[in-house]
């Protein structure tokens, strides 16, 4: 006997997705007509980003519904937080190989389970049957002259990082080759945080922001083009999770904290002189952060290891189409 839930068609889908959502005032129509009708505060600009996330390209194929719903929506809320914004609403298109509604049931766990957390409504989106992939576009707001953009960044600004870079790639190299898998390091590969609170507090503090999807020098040197600078970082100044520490030695460590993607942590540039004030954030926002190395004249990124010699890889970060 087949079940009667399998493959509903795609209004039965959007029914479920409508009766979960939690809305806000400043949605004036949300999901059921031809398009969302919002209000944009005054005195503020409209951020907008969008992401995709293609199953085996972007998260591994066994990745879990709802940590997948997560996913789909934090690497989307990361780029807000990258731009200093604070996040208001969001869009969602499926595009799912069957109409499973118990996947789309799990998917919204994860999905709204962040959305919930930061107040950020569903207000749209489209449903159709192919390949497993979800794209989500994010909206929020900004103060205008506030925005954090990569191409702020100043020679002698310092250079930091939140977080314990490295970790996701950890997780995905343990994944590819089949032996131990620390379950700490996995959750940061499925389940990234937005770093929205720090993000927003660096909003009129930093000079220049980028989010950490692609690796850190190669996410660190589209700072350094978009700013006519370039940049020194100090491997060994990198925090490590105790997790990273533990499964990898010291030279493999290095490799996936400099290059390794989908960390969603933030790199900021900011004056010397408010390294007190972005410490102070930091205890505020509860989001710890290092300092990591420095702007300077010239262009693209280096990288020195602990003893002072410049350290290489073979690649700078993951690439699509490379
Ligand atoms: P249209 O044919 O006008 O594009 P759809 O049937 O695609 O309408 O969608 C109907 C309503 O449901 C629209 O408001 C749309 O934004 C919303 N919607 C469709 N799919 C999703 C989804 N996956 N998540 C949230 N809202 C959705
Ligand atoms: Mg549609």
């Amino acid at each position: 006997m087949t079940d009667p839930h399998r493959n509903a068609p795609e209004f039965d889908l959007i029914d479920r997705i409508r009766r979960r959502v939690r809305s806000r005032d400043d949605v004036v129509l949300g999901i059921g007509d031809d398009a969302a009708l919002l209000k944009v505060p005054a005195g503020r600009l409209l951020v907008v980003a969008a992401d995709t996330l293609n199953a085996g390209v972007h998260f591994p194929e066994d990745t879990a519904a709802a940590d997948i719903g997560w996913k789909s929506l934090a690497v989307n809320l990361s780029d807000l937080a990258a731009m200093g914004a604070a996040p208001a609403w969001c869009t969602l298109s499926l595009s799912l190989p069957g109409g499973d509604p118990h996947w789309v049931d799990a998917f919204l766990d994860g999905f709204l389970e962040l959305a919930h957390a930061h107040d950020v409504a569903l207000i749209g989106g489209d449903t159709t049957l192919g390949p497993l992939s979800i794209s989500v576009t994010v909206h929020g707001f900004v103060a205008p002259g506030c925005a954090l953009r990569r191409d702020g960044a100043r020679i002698d600004d310092d250079i930091w990082v939140s977080g314990t870079p490295g970790d996701a790639a950890g997780a995905l190299v343990q994944w590819r080759e089949g032996g131990p898998r620390d379950a700490v390091l996995r959750s940061r590969l499925d389940r990234p945080t937005p770093r929205l609170a720090l993000g927003a507090a660096l909003a009129d503090v930093a000079n220049a922001c980028i989010d950490i999807s692609d690796g850190l020098l190669a996410d660190l040197a589209h700072v350094c083009r978009g700013s006519s600078v370039g940049a020194r970082v100090e491997l060994d100044r990198l925090p490590a999770s105790d997790a990273l520490r533990t499964a990898f030695d010291e030279t493999h460590r290095h490799a996936l904290q400099a290059t390794g993607g989908d960390d969603y942590e933030l790199c900021f540039t900011a004056a010397a002189d408010l390294r007190d004030q972005i410490e102070a954030i930091a205890r505020r926002t509860a989001t710890p952060v290092a300092r990591i190395g420095r702007i300077e004249a010239g262009e693209g990124v280096r990288a020195f290891d602990g003893q002072g010699a410049e350290w290489s890889s073979g690649r700078t970060g993951y690439q699509h189409f490379a």
